[in-house]
């Protein structure tokens, strides 16, 4: 099975976003301000949209949260997710608000009743419910019969599953976090063949910067590799919009979903010919924000410098002399001197981008 062969999901609409059903993977953020300051979670979802975030999961944990989650939903450039615990009325207070989806755990959103009352309104205002389990909040029934384990976690979420389907909930999305990446696979992958509602991934807590970021790539990515998967959130210690990087970059590595340019550099080594790490900080730095689908090569020698350059759109190549071969469109435009590289370089791109940029290269 190729990684762009996904598992067949239904598909479930949330706001103007469809998760599952064979639609490209989502990308979804959290806003990270306290919940109670509308204009400060607010300004997070605007910086998570400019990155390309395209659903955005909000915390309601009391009243005031709730005024909040109101006046920013009238003015967000996203579709809103209300995450909520314990209280079904701040549930029903979101839906009514114009959440576009629920997170909610149906084993603690008080009793029976009140869950079938928020089932009732989410069904009448076509509002999915995520049941999303947690290793660190799992039922303690399940926790002391199967431990704290990836069954325990797949039996949570399919139970819950239940629960809503015998309720008449109809956009359904599930996922089932453990801080570990072995546990979450296994959780995902067990769920993945006993459910055909789209799966939101994640490795949960997975801590701040790189180690972070390998965590959750290593989670989500090989469960993406796997067809598993219809919506992403990255979890970082951190700014929100470096949950929304991280999350395209680990679909543009498996060949996804592209957003915005793609940088190519080596790594460099002693056959460099000129600054290769410099140029590709500049070019990075340069490119940062750009939306055109664009691949830029920045190669140190003549080894593979040439055939990366070549099939990018813009390339750099270096050279004997500590020159580079300025390359574009597959083709040699001229060789430059190593000062003259990155200006060089960024002003073909300015030329091909008044030209106007289509498509991805694929040569
Ligand atoms: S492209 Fe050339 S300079 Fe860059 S790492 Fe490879 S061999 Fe070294």
């Amino acid at each position: 099975m190729s990684i762009a062969e996904r598992r067949a999901t239904r598909a479930v609409r949330a706001g103007t976003v469809t998760i599952g059903g064979g639609k490209p993977v989502v990308v979804q953020g959290m806003a990270k301000a306290p919940a109670w300051d509308g204009p400060a979670v607010l300004a997070q979802v605007e910086r998570m949209a400019a990155r390309g975030c395209e659903l955005c999961r909000l915390a309601v944990p009391d009243e005031r949260s709730l005024e909040a989650f109101a006046w920013v939903a009238k003015r967000s450039p996203l579709p809103l997710v209300a995450d909520i615990h314990f209280q079904h009325r701040l549930a029903l207070g979101a839906i009514a608000a114009g959440a576009a989806k629920l997170r909610i755990n149906p084993g603690n959103i008080g009793g029976p009743e009140a869950l079938a009352e928020v089932a009732r309104e989410a069904i009448a205002a076509a509002v999915p419910i995520r049941v999303g389990v947690n290793l660190g909040s799992l039922e303690a029934d399940l926790a002391s019969s199967l431990g704290h384990t990836a069954a325990a976690m797949a039996e949570s979420a399919l139970r819950q599953v239940r629960v809503l389907e015998q309720l008449g909930v109809e956009g359904i999305v599930v996922s089932a976090k453990a801080s570990d990446v072995p546990r979450t696979l296994d959780a995902y992958r067990e769920i993945s063949g006993r459910t055909e509602w789209p799966l939101h991934l994640g490795v949960t807590e997975a801590g701040p910067g790189l180690a972070g970021a390998v965590k959750g790539t290593l989670g989500i990515g090989l469960l993406l590799a796997q067809g598993i998967g219809d919506t992403i959130r990255v979890s970082l210690t951190g700014e929100p919009e470096c949950e929304i990087d991280v999350a395209y970059d680990i679909l543009a590595g498996l060949g996804l979903r592209r957003r915005g340019p793609e940088l190519i550099a080596c790594p460099t080594c002693g056959r460099c010919s000129f600054d290769v790490a410099g140029a590709a900080r500049t070019v990075a730095g340069y490119l940062a924000g750009m939306h055109d689908p664009l691949v830029v090569a920045v190669m140190g020698c003549a080894v593979n410098g040439p055939g990366e350059a070549r099939r990018a759109d813009v390339g750099l190549a270096g050279a004997a002399g500590g020159r580079a071969v300025l390359f574009s469109g597959g083709r040699i435009v001229r060789t430059v001197s190593s000062e003259e590289a990155v200006p060089e370089l960024i002003k073909e791109i300015e030329r091909l981008r008044q030209g106007g940029i289509s498509e991805v290269s694929d040569r």
